[in-house]
């Protein structure tokens, strides 16, 4: 069976003293087994510093965003080629944060997908509907669009793997995470733009793209995504604190 996928995003939080803080209480505190993969992300200043104290810790390295651009002369960007620099394995694309806030559009969020493929790094793309896209049942067709205009003219070689990250904007920072219901019809929605992406592209990955869930995930909630048509969870506000990581991860492995 795959390793449940654990990704901590730790958004703009953390100094770095802070940081390095609960890294080092995670390494601690926390147990590492082979069914929970774990990808930590922290913000860029902050890359160095995780990438270093994990680098003998089965875990990963994964960066909150990347350029949709090659090295270059654009000032304050940072390319997924920089990124490798770090150990950077993963890295989370199309945040609805990013969306939201810096208007981030589906054309930029497909040349970052394209430029962590071309570099090895696995793209979370972070999919999901707003709180009134949902009042007009809209969510279905919102969610397929993103993931079709996320993926349109992207082609998988068979080393490369995408994850798909449903996170409803109205979960994330809540406290109020979808029910189990609803997640697991989201999931078979994505699965189904998936297997037609898979059917209708030249995409050959070895590995079909998995689905993770996202928005107020907390110890107690895990479990009703995980396997409910979720290979794992993107979890922030709860990542950022030692007690609670650790929990959802042992709950996880239990
Ligand atoms: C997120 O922003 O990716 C997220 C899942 O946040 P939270 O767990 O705090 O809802």
């Amino acid at each position: 069976m795959d390793a449940v996928l654990f990704v901590a995003n730790w958004k703009m939080n953390l100094r770095l003293a802070e940081q390095e803080q609960l890294v080092r209480g995670i390494l601690d505190a926390c147990t590492f087994a082979p069914q929970v993969e774990i990808v930590l992300c922290p913000s860029y200043t902050n890359l160095p510093a995780v990438a270093d104290m994990t680098k003998r810790f089965p875990v990963h390295v994964g960066s909150q965003d990347v350029s949709a651009r090659h090295v270059g002369a654009f000032t304050g960007e940072i390319a997924a080629e920089m990124l490798k620099d770090f150990t950077v394995t993963y890295c989370i694309v199309g945040h609805s944060e990013r969306r939201k806030y810096f208007g981030e559009t589906d054309a930029e969020i497909r040349d970052k997908i394209k430029a962590c493929l071309a570099n090895d790094i696995v793209p979370i793309i972070c999919v999901g509907e707003s709180f009134e896209d949902r009042q007009q049942n809209q969510q279905d067709r919102i969610v397929t669009e993103q993931i079709r205009q996320a993926l349109h003219g992207v082609v998988l070689q068979e080393k490369n793997r995408i994850v798909i990250a449903y996170e409803p904007v109205w979960a994330i920072g809540t406290g109020q995470s979808a029910s189990p219901e609803v997640a697991a019809h989201m999931a078979q929605v994505i699965n189904q733009v998936i297997t037609d992406y898979l059917h209708d592209s030249a995409s050959r990955p070895q590995q079909r793209p998995c689905v993770l869930y996202g928005g107020s995930v907390q110890a107690d909630t895990i479990q009703s995504f995980v396997g409910n048509g979720y290979a794992g969870v993107l979890v922030g506000g709860a990542s950022l604190h030692v007690e609670d990581f650790c929990h959802m991860i042992q709950v996880l492995i239990d």
